[in-house]
């Protein structure tokens, strides 16, 4: 049996193997979930949900423990780690109330006649996910795909199988057999299951893997639910608070050592406070402590992997041949330690301008006006999260109205998720999650009419 090896990004570590699924036997797998579909969806939405709030206290009570395999498989800071895993546990029965709220039938008086609208599930979901959250990004679409009474086939990243599979057997203590499956390895499996008899596949990773899914899933017409990429922008207008925008960039671009997709990648700075907000995000960065995940003043961790560093490093060797200054980092990488750097003079034409880094890297680029920034944040094939700093007034909200991105924050990140949509615009999705329209997207519309 071909096994696949977990390593610790922080110290090269094996941290535990997984077998890896045969792509010859996905098909079964599939049939399996059909198999056992049925019975689940008959069992009720009421049923179904007392079922997975089952998972809460579970989570909860073994919140430090998963906490601790996160970091040691995917890097991040051990007290992220464990608020991602809280993070699940606190949220479930508010979560399922909302998905249960969004699912219910509804009735319409139209033209004489009374009709109701149900919310059936699709009948085998594939849920495949990335590392960087690899706690909350399988809840994210196991939850409303099973509480809908979908059976769900998951492929956790082939970097955190352990974290991924951990999950599942959480919820699997309350599931009957078949209902959730978990399927290892990496995309020769993943390309398998959105080829194989699924109904709908919820995928959140890279645009270019989403890109090829969609085409796939044209073959069948597979219902698909993509949340990709990004390159998101961050502006600073001169009425900003300088101070709290520079902490927030800071934050925002090297937290997860930037393996997040709503990173800020590019700062865009009106030129009269640009030197101070350079000052100042200089100093935020140097406060930031890297190391191994595990040690307690740990801040910012490793890359999940070589491949992952390279990319990242070559990106700043290229923006630095190009003309961008390192204001700070920029050297001292080591092992798979990228130092979070920040660079000025970016230009608009340089590569590190538009394709996603993914690495902790911030990209300081001065403007004149708003009309340039915007023009610029808006410049990319992305649109997941963007954020403007400014006043407490109709200019800064007239930024934010104008800016493309699908989630957008004010003097703050972005706020999707949960009751909120979490939505990429653009080339960063194609449906999304949370919010009453995000649940109802694992489930097919049906409508039955009478005469009224
Ligand atoms: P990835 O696309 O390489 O892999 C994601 C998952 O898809 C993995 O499980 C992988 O094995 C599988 N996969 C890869 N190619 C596939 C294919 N052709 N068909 C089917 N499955 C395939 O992404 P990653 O490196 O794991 O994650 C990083 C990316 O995820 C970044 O681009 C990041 O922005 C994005 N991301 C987006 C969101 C969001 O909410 N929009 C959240 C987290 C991460």
């Amino acid at each position: 049996m071909e096994t696949q090896k977990s390593f610790n990004p922080a110290t090269g570590e094996v941290v535990g193997e997984v077998p890896v699924t045969p792509v010859s036997e996905i098909a079964a797998v599939v049939a399996r979930a059909r198999a056992a579909q049925p019975a689940w969806q008959a069992m009720g939405i009421s049923q179904r949900a007392a079922r997975l709030a089952e998972a809460g206290p579970v989570m909860e009570e073994r919140a430090e423990e998963l906490g601790r395999l996160l970091t040691r498989e995917q890097g991040k800071p051990l007290r992220e780690a464990i608020a991602e895993v809280r993070s699940c546990a606190h949220g479930l029965v508010e979560e399922i109330a909302d998905i249960v709220h969004a699912l219910r039938p509804e009735v319409v008086e139209q033209g004489g006649s009374r009709s109701t609208i149900y919310r059936d599930p699709y009948g085998v979901c594939a849920a495949i996910t990335p590392w960087n959250f690899p706690f909350s990004m399988p809840h994210w679409m196991l939850l409303p795909a099973l509480v809908s009474g979908n059976a769900c086939v998951f492929k956790p990243s082939e970097e955190t199988p352990l974290i991924g599979q951990a999950y599942a057997d959480i919820l699997n203590l309350s599931l009957p057999p078949g209902v959730l499956q978990v399927v290892h390895g990496a995309d020769a499996q993943g390309r398998a299951l959105v080829a194989s008899e699924i109904d709908l596949v919820a995928f959140t990773g890279s645009r270019a893997a989403g890109k090829h899914i969609l085409a796939e899933a044209s073959k069948r017409l597979t219902r698909v639910v993509l949340e990709l990429g990004g390159k998101d922008p961050l502006i600073v207008l001169d009425s900003a608070d300088v101070a709290r925008a520079a902490k927030f960039a800071a934050r925002s671009s090297f937290r997860n050592a930037g393996q997040v997709c709503v990173s800020t990648e590019r700062i865009y700075v009106h030129q009269g406070v640009a030197a101070r907000f350079v000052d100042l995000l200089r100093e935020e960065t140097a406060k930031l402590t890297q190391g191994p995940g595990l040690e307690p003043e740990t801040r910012v961790g490793p890359m999940i992997n070589a491949a992952q560093r390279d990319h990242v490093l070559g990106q700043i060797d290229r923006a630095v041949g190009q003309g961008a200054e390192v204001a700070c980092g920029g050297a001292g990488h080591r092992e798979l330690f990228v130092t979070p750097t920040v660079l000025t003079g970016v230009r608009h034409d340089m590569d590190i301008a538009h394709e996603e880094t993914f690495g902790p890297v911030a990209c300081v680029i001065e403007v004149a006006d708003d009309d340039r920034a915007v023009e610029l944040a808006n410049d990319t094939p992305y649109g997941l999260g963007a954020v403007v700093f400014g006043a407490d007034d109709e200019r800064t909200r007239a930024v934010a109205r104008r800016l493309t991105a699908g989630m957008i924050g004010i003097n703050r990140g972005i706020g999707g998720g949960g009751k909120l949509p979490w939505v990429g615009a653009r080339e960063s999705g194609y449906g999304f999650h949370g919010s009453a329209d995000g649940h109802r997207q694992f489930t097919q519309t049906r409508v039955i009419s009478e005469p009224g």
